[in-house]
């Protein structure tokens, strides 16, 4: 199953080509992380092109391992993401270059080249998908900074011994009036 997906836009029929998709677990490469996926990636997309348009229509859904940004746990994270995009063939981008005719519009749009791989393609659409800041619960109390445990679980005493910063107006204000 190792081996690529990749489509030949001249080859594609015109009622176009579906593909489903069933990849057994392995991993997304994140920034300098991975990712390690929770069972299969599933998904269909068909590909159809209208003229020089190229129509890339699919779902693909996944359960993915992630650490939670607060407490450092790894926990299961659902990613189910439809898409519809269009590309144009790059030889356009390629003949108008001289021009400069590119609006800011135009540059919005993607592009596609001879061949395109299937397989980058979902990928990519899970990596978009990815939160930004990944929790658990959204009300997860994260780590105690003082011991380290995990406050979801364990209760220590080390945030009765810190000063709370929203308290020191009042702290100064009590300061104050025990001066006069
Ligand atoms: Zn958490
Ligand atoms: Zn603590």
């Amino acid at each position: 199953l190792g081996k690529k997906l990749i489509v030949k836009v001249s080859e594609i029929p015109e009622e176009g080509l579906f593909f489903e998709i069933r990849r057994e677990r392995e991993t997304l490469k994140w920034g300098r992380e991975e990712i390690s996926f929770d069972g299969p990636i599933r998904g269909w997309i068909t590909i159809k092109l209208m003229g020089e348009k190229l129509m890339v229509e699919g779902e693909v859904q996944a359960v993915l391992l992630l650490t939670c940004s607060r407490c450092l746990e790894e926990f299961p994270y659902e990613i189910k993401t439809a898409f519809k995009d269009e590309y144009l063939p790059l030889r356009i981008l390629e003949e108008e270059e001289d021009e400069v005719r590119l609006s800011k519009a135009q540059l919005e749009i993607s592009f596609y080249q001879d061949e395109i791989d299937i397989e980058d393609f979902y990928m990519e659409k899970l990596y978009l998908a990815l939160p930004m800041k990944p929790l658990c619960d959204p009300e997860c109390k994260g780590l105690c900074p003082i011991c380290g445990v995990n406050m979801n679980y364990t209760l220590c005493k080390c945030a009765s011994q810190i000063k709370d910063p929203r308290w020191e107006p009042l702290a100064l204000l009590k300061e104050k009036l025990l001066k006069h």
